[in-house]
């Protein structure tokens, strides 16, 4: 009974980060998104905005864990839990380890990156003075189907520009050889 709550709990602040993705896929960032909650209550969101800040620093969880550092005007993030849509990556990792958070959530798995256990486990490591705990697979599918979608979608955009650039270069080319004759 216990276990079933807290999952929906689960399922529900993974839905809160999932909307925080979407936000990012608004502004044509790869859609990732993240929440911080302590006791129940969401403390801070945030998602990815690489491109708008041009800053490889700008990942959803360290937008977030940032905006929670301001509002309570402290680095330790003690008994918070993070939720993400995608599994963070070495930086974000570690920035959740430094921030003392004690559990981390997350969506989808990130086998191009994952560091808490997919391409390796920063947090199996031994040496460090806190370890968060992990749990990986909540609303996996729909915080995959997210990512998925939007690079299909860039895809798409970027070999419609390139057959609009081949048809639009055909002619002047053309020309060109004409010219030569
Ligand atoms: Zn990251």
């Amino acid at each position: 009974m216990a276990e079933n709550s807290k999952s929906k709990n689960d399922e529900y602040f993974m839905r809160q980060a999932i909307k925080e993705a979407r936000k990012a896929e608004a502004l044509d960032e790869v859609p990732i998104g993240a929440v911080l909650v302590h006791d129940g209550k969401i403390l801070a969101r945030g998602h990815n905005l690489r491109e708008k800040k041009q800053s490889s620093l700008a990942h959803a969880e360290i937008v977030t864990i940032e905006k929670a550092c301001r509002k309570i005007g402290s680095w330790r993030l003690e008994d918070c839990v993070l939720y993400v849509t995608l599994e963070p990556c070495p930086m974000c990792a570690g920035a959740i380890l430094q921030s003392r958070i004690a559990k981390v959530v997350y969506g989808a798995a990130d086998p191009k990156g994952g560091s808490v256990g997919t391409c390796f486990n920063l947090y199996d490591i031994p040496g460090f003075n806190h370890y968060p705990e992990v749990l990986g697979g909540v609303l996996s599918e729909d915080c995959a189907m997210l990512l998925k979608t939007f690079f299909k979608q860039k895809r798409m955009k970027k070999n419609a520009q390139k057959e609009q650039k081949s048809t639009a270069s055909s002619n002047p080319g053309q020309a060109c050889q004409d010219a030569k004759k």
